[in-house]
């Protein structure tokens, strides 16, 4: 199945919260959402209100949108989740935050995570001196992640790794702006995983 290509900012209506899938615009006044802070469509202004079902499937769909993974890859980490010690949704936020792509997009080497899973597919980086190619490769605590290629995404990484110097990179990585390398220091714990939803209704939606 084809991934989603709809226009990045409808998603975000819809969802009724920025999801930060396009990059550097996201944080700027032209992001959709800003401007229009309600459902796209004719009756985007005068949506019902959800039944508990509708809105464990919207938290659930958010969730897959931000990180950019299809449906059943997004319940086979959701069954993983349910095997592993601790609280379900916790650990999947965990699982979806270790992959390879969303490290390199939380280290700053990509500007959003379909950059990241961009880059990864085409080879350009190291997982402790190993080429991984894999976006969904399990990256784990003390996994050094550096830059390989020569081309001109080079540059273009070195940029993004500029700008996210500016926003700040999380605890638990540990980056090297001049050396374009990052390790993944540890698991992040719940708090530390910014993102505004509630992953206990995705527990529900798949316990039914
Ligand atoms: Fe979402 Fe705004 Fe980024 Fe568009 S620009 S993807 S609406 S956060």
């Amino acid at each position: 199945m084809a991934r989603y290509t709809e226009a990045l900012c409808r998603l975000c209506r819809r969802e009724g919260m920025k999801l930060f899938l396009k990059g550097t615009r996201c944080y700027t006044e032209k992001c959709a959402f800003e401007r229009r802070k309600y459902p796209p469509g004719h009756h985007g202004h005068n949506r019902a209100k959800l039944s508990d079902y509708g809105l464990q499937l919207r938290e659930k769909q958010k969730v897959r949108r931000i990180y950019g993974i299809m449906e059943k890859q997004f319940k086979n980490y959701f069954e993983k989740a349910t095997k592993m010690k601790g609280v379900t949704g916790e650990n999947l936020l965990k699982l979806l935050e270790r992959r390879f792509d969303n490290v390199v997009y939380r280290m700053g080497f990509a500007i959003n995570r379909r950059q990241a899973r961009q880059l990864v597919r085409h080879g350009f980086f190291l997982i402790n001196g190993k080429k991984i190619d894999i976006p969904s490769y399990l990256v784990k605590p003390g996994d050094i992640i550096e830059v390989v290629n020569d081309g001109k995404e080079k540059e273009v990484i070195k940029e993004n790794l500029a700008l996210a110097e500016q926003r700040g990179f999380p605890v638990w990585t540990e980056v090297v702006v001049e050396e374009m390398k990052g390790k993944f220091v540890r698991v992040p714990e719940r708090d530390e995983i910014q993102l505004p939803v509630h992953e206990q209704l995705i527990v529900e939606f798949y316990s039914k």
